[in-house]
């Protein structure tokens, strides 16, 4: 049995996380200030006597005797991240040192959670680990894109420096059930509206494209980079290369629910990335031939469902 500490893991992909360490038969802290998260996502976990939730944001030192440590405390949605963009940067940077200082006081491994974003409006298509991004670095999205890039420079150099053990990994858009309501990200937006039969908010023309990875095969990603027997790994792209526009989007998410809504057009944001495919040869490679199990259809039915009962709890 292990200690890991899950940082945000009251969040979307976190509570998930913490779902599957605990299954592990590990014990399991999580530390999260609930900005985006929420008590109701981890509600279930507390008649395990091995998982202890912590009212703690991570811009403050903490400590804590522990053998792993996730690092996934940052709002991910754009309009979330923007609602204060220096306190983003703060969690991305202060964030990472304190947990950085952690691992290495404790000798813990630690894992960052990055993201697609360090490449911003990609000019290669699909991205790889080796492409350095096209990331406006004064844009409103920098505060997100800038601060998980230095993050992962921050993880680098303490590796370099200091020796801790450090995995990173570069998750590409990701959905599923415990995303928030009121995210704003495209799945929850559209799902929420579709169930509501209110208008489908596309931004700009639509067809812009993403590729959607179901939670599940995230957390798998996930557990198998930090158990790989590296001191360093990374960074590797975790995502479904299975592009779409947002259109093709909203038109299955029409068609799965049997929706009467329309789809309206509001301006596309600035800096939004025209296109994104994660290419996961070096997930592939290095993580036990992991690859994403759960197609879109499949993982928007089990998120709608998730969505359904929610709604009806008002
Ligand atoms: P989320 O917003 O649901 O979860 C983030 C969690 O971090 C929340 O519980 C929030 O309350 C907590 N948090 C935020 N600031 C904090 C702070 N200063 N101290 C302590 N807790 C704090 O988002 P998510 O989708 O679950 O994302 C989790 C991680 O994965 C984030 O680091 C995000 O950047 C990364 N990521 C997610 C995606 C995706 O598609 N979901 C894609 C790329 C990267
Ligand atoms: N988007 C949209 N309608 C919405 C929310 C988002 O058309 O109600 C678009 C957004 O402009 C972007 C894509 O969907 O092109 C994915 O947006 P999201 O915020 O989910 O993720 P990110 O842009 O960070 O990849």
């Amino acid at each position: 049995m292990k200690r890991i500490l899950v940082t945000g893991g009251a969040g979307f992909i976190g509570s998930h996380l913490c779902v599957r360490l605990l299954e592990e038969g590990n014990e399991v802290i999580c530390l999260d200030n609930y900005f985006t998260g929420s008590k109701r996502n981890i509600l279930p976990l507390f008649q395990n006597p091995l998982f202890e939730a912590i009212r703690h944001d991570i811009t403050i030192p903490f400590h804590a005797e522990v053998d792993e440590i996730y690092n996934l405390a940052c709002p991910a949605s754009p309009i979330h991240y923007q609602f204060d963009s220096i306190k983003t940067i703060q969690t991305s940077v202060m964030g990472a040192i304190n947990m950085l200082g952690l691992a290495k006081r404790v000798k813990a491994k630690i894992l960052q959670a990055s993201t697609s974003e360090v490449y911003g409006d990609p000019i290669i298509h699909p991205q790889t680990e080796s492409y350095w991004g096209n990331v406006n670095p004064i844009g409103p999205r920098s505060c997100y894109d800038e601060g998980k890039r230095c993050a992962e420079s921050l993880f680098m150099n303490y590796h370099i420096q200091n020796r801790v053990a450090i995995k990173i990994i570069r998750i590409f858009n990701t959905y599923g059930p415990n995303m928030n309501q009121n995210d704003g990200r495209v799945i929850s937006n559209f799902i929420v509206q579709a169930l509501k039969g209110e208008d489908i908010t596309i931004f700009g023309d639509g067809l812009q494209t993403r590729s959607f990875q179901y939670v599940d095969d995230l957390v798998e990603g996930m557990v198998r980079m930090m158990n790989t027997g590296d001191d360093f790994l990374g960074p590797v792209n975790i995502g479904n290369p299975n592009e779409f526009t947002m259109l093709e989007l909203a038109q299955n998410i029409i068609d799965l629910i049997g929706s009467k809504s329309k789809l309206i057009f509001l301006p596309l944001p600035q800096d939004d990335p025209k296109q994104r495919q994660p290419d996961i040869s070096l997930a592939r490679q290095k993580l036990g031939d992991w690859t994403p199990k759960i197609q879109l259809r499949d993982g928007l039915q089990k998120t709608i469902n998730y969505f359904e009962e929610l709604l009806k709890e008002g």
